[in-house]
């Protein structure tokens, strides 16, 4: 017995040996510090899909950004959403916090405040005011209604808020969010002027260089260029469908007519235009670029980490979809502006000095029409004449209308006061809606939220469900729809649902401690913040419920 014992206690210290000396080695390369890259940036690209990284894979440059990325870097191909409603301001949040709508309190763009019976905007803040142009509303914005910690919260709190953690969007959400609670800026766009501005709840004056920067009116110049293709035609007949259909929307105008499109007429007139072209990711870089530079980032003792979130991408994927030429022409464009962030970086910080993610805060769906020429399913639902339609059934069945408040992404919100005060049995009236929904072609099923973790479906739609449900803010009834069903005006496409066109997201690592390789096992969103937290050796976000991706180390 005795002997076994000793036999025992020399086995575990032969196997302990190599463990001491990996740790030996890692403590003598960090001088004894915590090991930790100079900088990171968070690149989210809005409504990529994951199948863009291949299916355009022979237009990327190999000095380009993604061919890099996927090549030198590390590729997760199948990470997932575990959430629905798959949209912008949730999927920003998720990344960021590794967390969801039930923990995070961000159940959607927009959701109806059950307490207050009013429609909120997720980073909607009126105690707050514009800061860099005189529109009041683009700028009464911040992250109070974030229930959680962000992943640069925890960075800042790491570093006694030495760490600089700035984002910066097109759009306020795409900013906001992903720098968190206590960043030391956030800068989005403003539609009406052109300039980037950002809140009093972070700074009362616009730092000296970004009113230099809106100053050049840079736009302008963009505008000046015109959209021309800027691959040979033969590409973009060969990986899409035809230039022109009556399926797209018309961004530009309703007597523009496919590529290329004239945007000059819109210098000194209409700033909002730019978001539907590829040049508002120009844009972007260039105050990457810009913000980096003046703000020292990356070049202190602490890690800072800059948030860049390219918006253009979701309004130009909306307006024409995933398989047409602007969809294309945009990700060839945006291939070259990554490489040129990355060529900055490897010039100013130093290659392997940085690190960096690039994500999607949700995918999207190809134009129900456009599936409908090859036989695929698909099609449309609007939420407002859903509701319109569900209101006047309960009215003829209840006596009684405006029994439904709202619908945002196909989640129903009963009018509880009404129900309440009318002593109407809310049980009858969901059985109801449900019935009537049932007999509509485009819905599969439709779930009580509330009891959501024993629906009738398979359990990660369940747990979808359930993890999109936070009572304060969300609705009462999930429509699931069919296939291909989406929320979208009758042209265009849109996100939001479960599916795996919209919740396949493309995720990629790259530079410091970062290994060299893909992984095809299933990882999810909420993963992206703990496998950061963990790199950086900070405490992961406070609702963080995703795991470290270890594969992605060194
Ligand atoms: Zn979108």
């Amino acid at each position: 017995m005795y002997r076994k014992k000793i036999l025992i206690a020399f086995a575990i210290v032969i196997l302990a040996i190599p463990k001491m000396q990996a740790q030996t080695k890692a403590g003598n390369s960090s001088n004894m510090q915590v090991a930790r890259p100079k900088l990171v940036v968070g690149i989210i690209v809005d409504q990529m899909r994951w199948d863009y990284l291949y299916r355009f894979y022979n237009v990327y440059a190999p000095n380009g950004g993604f061919k890099r990325m996927l090549n030198q870097g590390f590729s997760c191909d199948n990470t997932l959403m575990p959430y629905v409603p798959t949209v912008t301001a949730v999927g920003h949040t998720c990344v960021y916090t590794g967390s969801v709508p039930a923990l995070t309190g961000i159940a959607g763009n927009n959701w109806f405040d059950n307490n207050t019976l009013k429609s909120v905007y997720c980073t909607d803040d009126a105690s707050v005011a514009t800061v860099g142009s005189n529109t009041k509303a683009a700028g009464e914005m911040s992250p109070r209604n974030l229930w959680v910690t962000t992943v640069t919260d925890e960075l800042r709190l790491a570093t006694n808020f030495n760490s600089k953690t700035i984002g910066i969007s097109i759009k306020d959400r795409g900013a906001i969010l992903p720098a968190g609670h206590a960043a030391n800026a956030a800068f989005w766009y403003d539609y009406q002027t052109g300039n980037f501005i950002s809140s009093t709840y972070y700074m009362n004056q616009l730092p000296e260089w970004l009113t230099q920067f809106n100053n050049k009116k840079w736009v302008d110049n963009y505008y000046e260029k015109n959209w021309a293709p800027i691959l040979p035609k033969s590409t973009y007949e060969a990986l899409c469908d035809v230039d022109e259909n009556i399926y797209e929307s018309k961004p530009f105008g309703k007597e523009e007519k496919g590529f290329p499109y004239d945007l000059s007429k819109f210098k000194g007139k209409d700033y909002s235009k730019i978001a539907s072209t590829p040049y508002a990711n120009d844009l972007l870089e260039n105050l990457a670029e810009t913000t980096l530079a003046n703000e020292q980032m990356g070049k202190g003792n602490n890690t800072d980490f800059l948030a860049v979130s390219f918006s253009s991408t979701d309004y130009i994927g909306h307006s024409f979809g995933p398989n047409s030429w602007e969809l294309l022409d945009t990700y060839a464009r945006l291939d070259k502006t990554l490489g040129k962030l990355l060529d900055y970086l490897d010039k100013t910080i130093g290659k392997n000095q940085y690190t960096i993610f690039l994500t999607a805060d949700h995918a999207g769906a190809q134009i129900p029409e456009f599936l409908a020429k090859h036989n695929i399913p698909g099609g449309r639902a609007d939420d407002r004449d859903l509701m319109k339609e569900l209101n006047q059934h309960l009215a003829s069945q209840f006596h009684q209308s405006n029994l439904i408040n709202a619908i945002w992404e196909f989640d129903v919100y009963l009018n509880h006061g009404l129900i309440d005060s009318l002593q109407l049995n809310e049980g009858a009236i969901e059985k109801s809606i449900a019935q009537f929904l049932q007999k509509d072609e485009r819905v599969l099923t439709v779930v009580n939220k509330r009891k959501a973790a024993t629906a009738a479906l398979p359990v990660n739609i369940r747990e979808m469900i359930v993890n999109g449900y936070t009572p304060k803010r969300s609705g009462d009834l999930q429509i699931v729809m069919k296939s291909g069903v989406m929320d979208a005006g009758k042209t265009g496409m849109s996100h939001g649902v479960s599916y795996t066109y919209d919740t396949h997201i493309p995720l990629l690592w790259y530079g410091w401690g970062i290994r060299q390789g893909h992984l095809n096992k299933t990882t999810y969103m909420t993963d992206i913040a703990a496998t950061l937290a963990a790199l950086l050796k900070i405490q992961m976000p406070s609702g963080c419920i995703g795991q470290p991706i270890t594969e992605v180390y060194q």
